[in-house]
């Protein structure tokens, strides 16, 4: 019975390719560094400074895909930027709404300027959504 918890990565060991698990991509350590290259997808992985985890070298993203190792299944870790950056991107769009809401009526009795500008304020607040919907089709 494998254990559920978290494992340490063993660099002599072999593991499925997390992306490509289908494929049957196979793990395997690229001498010299402690780094993972797949045989399928060509991706490469770093071993995180933990030993737990692995994270995606990719410049591809706007965020790192990491993945630990659970006896006999990789289970997303987390995505290293992506949870800051969420939290702070609402951050600013709140504050972006505030401003338009207090300002727009002032700047203008238009409520079509208004509403326009809502909608980009709305557009700049989904961006980050978009980007990661793009990233996780893939
Ligand atoms: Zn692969």
């Amino acid at each position: 019975m494998p254990s559920q918890k978290a494992q340490k990565i063993d660099l002599n060991a072999e593991y499925p390719c997390p992306l490509c698990l289908r494929r049957r991509g196979r793990l395997a350590l690229i001498s010299l560094t402690e780094a993972f290259g797949c045989d399928r997808c060509q991706q490469i992985f770093v071993v995180e400074d933990s030993g737990y985890a692995i994270e995606q070298l990719s410049t591809s993203y706007p965020y790192k895909k990491a993945w630990c190792w659970r006896g006999d299944k990789w289970m997303t870790a987390h995505s290293t930027i992506r949870e800051n950056y969420l939290p702070l991107s609402l951050g600013i769009v709140v504050f972006a709404l505030c401003v338009v809401a207090v300002l727009a009526p002032q700047l203008t009795k238009d409520p079509k300027i208004i509403i326009a500008l809502a909608l980009v304020v709305l557009g700049v607040a989904l961006m980050p959504a978009l980007w990661q919907w793009i990233a996780y089709r893939r």
